[in-house]
């Protein structure tokens, strides 16, 4: 494959990246992703937007967000030392911020006046709040109530930054429902409000617009990553749910001799329902209009999943890891709930650092994978802070004792 002209060639003219995302859309939807497309082509080579989201990201977001050695667990681990990437202080706690601004903004130049969203874990809804509120737009948050329990703090944070939040309370009541309750609301209010997907997923142009507001992240962290060390990394880690942070840091990578390893929820087993490792145990199909690798029931519908991090509970997988994994730039592995909880604790008492634990999976496979080089760097994106699972963590794993 061609990296050097990568971001020309993918996704093609038709949304795709080789066969994997397009847009399934029903008819009465083309024209107004039609109309998307064509702002946001526009838009993102506007020199005032341009302008505008860089002035946001360093004066509101606190961008560029550092990369940290983290000696004390690389010393403690043994082998390859590991690098952060510390999205954890990105303004609002996570990654997510950095494609919400962004919608945010994109939503502001098309004259829309309100945002409407999914929420998993309630990072990309309480993102999408304070993004929202920045812009003066309403903001309406569509949450499974399942996840409404798990991450009451970020209720209550998207309640006091102004959003309407909706329970969804059919099927398994999380994120996939949250979706096609979201997707329902926006196509009763088509002219007046705009869809903000939470990951590099959903129909064209979605993929595209979220990796590159997220390329930020990997821009920044292989300038920092060589100023600090005096070369590339070996590899890098993130985790993947529908896969934003992971495309964020991966894309300024993929012309460098770097390895790059996409980290998928292994959850409790190998049984489907257990986990919500797509690339592993799925195959190609349709979700949410588009094209991915897909965890599928007998009839092809979408599985149940689990992970421990409600950020990664998804079936699906945005289509460019898909297009990745076949031609094997990336690597997909996995990590435990179990596992994730070990680096959780290890970032707590080595570091100091309360990691998401959506992130912990991305730092445990990295530990693991240090351990195996013995010398070298691995830049993992710690894509959040576990403000949010304090409650969750406490109750199940105690204080790690
Ligand atoms: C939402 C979330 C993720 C998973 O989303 P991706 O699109 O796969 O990046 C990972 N980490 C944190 C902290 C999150 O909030």
């Amino acid at each position: 494959m061609d990296y050097k002209n990568y971001f020309k060639h993918y996704p093609d003219s038709k949304g795709e990246f080789a066969g994997y995302g397009g847009a399934y859309l029903p008819p009465p939807l083309e024209p107004v992703f039609a109309e998307i497309i064509a702002a946001y082509n526009k838009i993102s080579n506007d020199a005032k937007f341009i302008e505008e989201l860089r002035s946001i990201r360093k004066h509101y977001q606190g961008r560029p967000t550092p990369v940290y050695h983290a000696k004390r667990l690389s010393d403690d681990n043994g082998g390859a030392q590991i690098y952060l990437k510390r999205e954890d202080l990105n303004h609002t706690g996570a990654h997510k911020l950095n494609h919400c601004m962004g919608e945010g903004l994109l939503a502001k130049y098309m004259g829309k006046k309100k945002l409407i969203a999914e929420t998993g874990a309630g990072q990309h809804g309480v993102a999408l709040a304070t993004a929202a509120a920045y812009f003066g737009l309403e903001c309406e948050i569509h949450m499974g109530e399942v996840d409404i329990a798990k991450e009451a703090p970020n209720v209550s944070r998207m309640k006091l930054l102004g959003a309407k939040v909706v329970p969804v309370t059919h099927g398994l009541k999380t994120l996939k429902e949250a979706v096609d309750s979201a997707f329902g609301a926006y196509m009763e209010d088509i002219d007046n409000a705009i869809y903000c997907i939470g990951s590099v997923v959903g129909p064209h142009p979605f993929p595209m617009l979220v990796r590159d507001f997220q390329r930020v992240v990997g821009i920044e962290a292989r300038e920092q990553i060589q100023e600090m060390t005096g070369a590339l990394p070996d590899a890098v880690c993130a985790c993947v749910g529908g896969g934003s942070n992971a495309m964020g840091i991966f894309s300024a990578f993929l012309d460098d001799p770097v390895e790059l390893y996409g980290v998928e929820p292994l959850g409790k087993g190998t049984k489907l329902g257990e986990h919500a490792a797509t690339m592993l145990y799925g195959k190609p199909g349709i979700i949410h209009a588009f094209r991915c690798y897909l965890l599928q029931d007998e009839n092809g519908d979408p599985a149940p999943v689990h992970s421990i991090a409600s950020g990664l509970d998804y079936p699906g997988v945005g289509p460019e890891h898909c297009m990745l994994k076949d031609t094997e730039r990336v690597t997909y592995g996995g990590c435990s709930d179990d596992d994730c909880m070990v680096a959780f604790f290890k970032l707590c008492r080595l570091e100091g650092l309360i990691p998401a634990i959506e992130s912990s999976h991305a730092v445990h496979y990295a530990l693991e994978l240090a351990k195996k080089m013995k010398q070298g760097t691995v830049l993992v994106n710690l894509s959040g802070r576990g403000d949010k699972d304090l409650d969750f963590v406490i109750e199940n794993y105690g204080f790690g004792e």
